[in-house]
């Protein structure tokens, strides 16, 4: 095992967390965490008050976002790690792909709205910390607040995915942008939550290597949203494809997320950890 708590995934207000930088910090130091990664969607604004905050409580810290990809017609999540957050490509890059979800916020909100749901938009919108943000988690709080579902879990199943009332499909950034905006600004494109994802085994072959074509050195093996055959499962496939392993809760918030800031697994031994590459990019 790779005994280093390192948490290099999770989400803040900046995009759909419930808490600030500075709560997440104070939650991962108190959870032991040791090296940490804020990694909020298609963003890097909340980046300069977790550095801040991961050297108050004596963390480690890699720069971190999580990019939204559009891979053959389906959305796959590429993690970036220990990038210069002020490259100017890179913050481009992750303006743009943010930049659709204002309309399709409210394209949402007019099919909810047929579905009988009223007020999504205005709904969700008041948990939104970040107005270049609004995401489907918004939505989902909304829709538990407002009673018609008993979870964001439930909302998920019933809303908001393909075929479901309020999905609305959006192009987001492709794969091979994704990767280079974060190679180039110094960091590792990491495969976020494989497991999670619409693919075929062939699919799935394609995406990793066409990921790692494009320069992607890394892939989450121990996450949240990962059992334990899954992360065994993606431990050979790490090894398979020549890719490091990252560990990261995925942590929202304290009422949703299941796994807590480095309450996870440890690596599997054999595996490359993604923070020995990036060993001189750690703050
Ligand atoms: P968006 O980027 O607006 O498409 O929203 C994606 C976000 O929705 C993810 O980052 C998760 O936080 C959340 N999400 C997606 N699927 C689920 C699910 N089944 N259960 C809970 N949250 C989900
Ligand atoms: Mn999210
Ligand atoms: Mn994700
Ligand atoms: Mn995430």
């Amino acid at each position: 095992m790779s005994i280093l708590n390192a948490d290099l995934h999770c989400h803040s207000v900046v995009s759909d967390g419930t808490l600030t930088p500075e709560a997440l910090a104070q939650r991962a130091a108190a959870n032991g965490v040791e090296l940490w990664a804020l990694t909020d969607h298609d963003e890097v604004g909340g980046q300069h008050r977790a550095l801040a905050a991961a050297r108050e409580h004596g963390m480690k810290y890699l720069t971190g976002t999580e990019i939204s990809v559009t891979f053959i017609g389906k959305t796959v999540h590429i993690v970036g790690l220990g990038f210069d957050a002020g490259d100017a490509a890179l913050r481009q890059g992750l303006a743009d792909t943010r930049g659709g979800r204002g309309e399709r916020a409210m394209e949402m909100s007019d099919q909810l709205a047929r579905a009988g749901i009223r007020g999504a938009y205005e709904g969700a919108l008041r948990y939104v910390g970040n107005p270049e943000l609004i995401s489907r988690t918004h939505f989902a709080r909304f829709l538990v607040e407002t009673g018609v579902c008993r979870d964001t879990g439930e909302v998920f199943r019933r809303f908001l995915t393909e075929g479901k009332p309020g999905f609305v499909p959006h192009r987001w950034a492709t794969l091979a942008d994704a990767v280079r905006w974060i190679t180039q600004a110094g960091g590792i494109a990491v495969i976020a939550h494989p497991a999670r994802y619409p693919l075929t085994a062939n699919e799935e072959y394609a995406l990793f290597s066409e990921f790692k074509a494009h320069g992607g050195q890394a892939v989450e093996v121990v996450t949240g949203s990962h059992t334990a055959a899954e992360a065994v499962r993606y431990a050979q496939t790490a090894r398979e494809f020549g890719l490091a392993a990252s560990r990261g809760s995925d942590f929202h918030s304290p009422d949703e997320s299941h796994t807590d800031l480095g309450q996870l697994p440890y690596l599997p031994g054999e595996l490359t950890p993604v923070w020995e590459l990036l060993a001189d990019r750690i703050q």
